[in-house]
């Protein structure tokens, strides 16, 4: 039986039976960030743009931590969860995220690390910890461009650390899932892309081309309100796929459960949980303590929280997700082509790049499962786990 909460379960069972489905939990296990990008609220939430209050900064006690992992495992949804550490946040900054991402691992659970990689001081230990995913998030290959969507970056120091990630992966011999994540705007898709394609080749790491959009939610309904401010509507200027254009786009799915609703938390370094992944304003908060509540109620509070209906209704929650589709290349790339861009870029189905010269450009882009990466169960304590689930579940508890 499906429940407007979106939580299945059989009629008269007690506690929800666990999944094979992935649930994805986001723990923000530092809630600050060194970079100031115009398209995340770490740099276009303004005081005036707080609805409420802007979320604390601060870092995660491991402690927290733990407890938190073990109400993963006993109150989750699913025999797969996967943890990732970071989300409005830069993980990297935690100077004991080798441990959280031990910790992770020993309970069997799959680890994920995301990082605009300016800073290196614990990318040694992270990389001997041995996530089984890490995502890099640029923009540009040369200063001049990535210095405009990732404020405060400096593209050589990423780089060199990049370098670094691969020296790391080589020394301790981790076979980690790289996965360099290319935000496109219209100013960034030709020769920086062509290069980091090249560098990201060399490296042996995968690249795929996202088309930027614009964050957080609350900014999306600014827009639709008529109420975005002078800068943030510059800032529009830069996207090859306008967020009005991506709305229209995503309509048709308009009335998808959201993905991010269903099947993902997010818990701030605190332990607070905002209502998803693009919520950052203090009112989206639905629960003061991940640890108080459980799984099914908390899901309960998300389904009923209003500002879904207002995201749904404008398709934001498809776009957000990147849901349209192919029909996204179509329309930026002929952006680009219009503003003479000598590449073509794909996001879907298998992600490509292709020079209007030279024809396809050799990019790695293979997904984690086609690369044999993912694995699903590590030692001997998540496989004991994972039998007393399946025990459980079959005795109908
Ligand atoms: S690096 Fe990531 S979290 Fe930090 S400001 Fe940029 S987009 Fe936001
Ligand atoms: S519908 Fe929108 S506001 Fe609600 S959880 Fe999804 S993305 Fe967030």
């Amino acid at each position: 039986m499906m429940r407007a909460d979106g939580i299945s379960r059989k009629p008269g069972a007690g506690k929800m039976a666990k999944s094979a489905k992935t649930f994805t939990y986001w723990v923000d296990i530092v809630g600050a960030c060194n970079l100031r990008c115009p398209s995340c609220p770490r740099g276009n939430f303004m005081p005036g743009d707080v609805i409420k209050e802007s979320p604390p900064s601060g870092l995660m006690a491991f402690d927290l931590f733990k407890d938190i992992v073990r109400k993963i495992k006993r109150d989750g949804p699913s025999l797969n969860p996967q943890i990732h550490l970071y989300n409005w946040g830069e993980p990297l900054v935690h100077p004991e995220i080798g441990k959280f991402i031990r910790h992770v691992l020993d309970e069997g659970i799959y680890c994920g690390v995301s990082s605009n990689l300016n800073y290196d001081g614990t990318l040694r230990d992270v990389i001997q910890a041995g996530p089984d995913f890490f995502r890099v998030s640029l923009s540009g290959f040369y200063q001049e461009n990535y210095g405009r969507t990732h404020t405060r970056g400096d593209i050589e120091r990423v780089k060199r650390n990049m370098r670094k990630l691969r020296d790391y992966m080589t020394e301790f011999d981790k076979n980690i899932y790289v996965e360099v994540n290319y935000h496109i705007y219209r100013h960034n898709a030709g020769r920086d892309l062509e290069d980091m394609i090249a560098f990201c080749n060399d490296l042996r790491f995968n690249i795929g081309p996202v088309w930027a959009f614009f964050q957080p939610l609350e900014k999306n309904f600014d827009l639709i309100d008529g109420k975005l401010s002078e800068a943030d509507r510059k800032l529009l200027d830069l996207y090859a796929i306008r967020p009005e254009e991506a709305m229209k786009l995503s309509m048709p799915y308009k009335d998808q459960d959201c993905p991010v609703r269903k099947w993902a938390t997010v818990i701030n370094y605190n332990g607070t949980v905002p209502l998803c992944c693009n919520t950052f304003d203090q009112n989206y908060i639905v629960a003061d303590s991940f640890l108080d509540i459980d799984h099914e109620a908390l899901q309960a509070r998300k389904y009923a929280h209003s500002a879904c209906k207002t995201c749904m209704d404008n398709a934001i929650h498809v776009y957000l997700a990147y849901g349209a589709g192919p029909v996204m290349d179509e329309v930026g790339n002929k952006v680009l082509r219009d503003i003479g861009n000598p590449l073509e870029v794909y996001q879907y189905a298998t992600p490509h790049v292709v020079s209007r010269e030279k024809g396809p450009l050799p990019i790695l882009a293979r997904t984690e499962r086609e690369l044999g990466q993912r694995k699903k169960i590590r030692g001997m304590r998540a496989f004991w786990w994972r039998i007393r689930e399946m025990s459980r579940r079959a005795a109908g508890f």
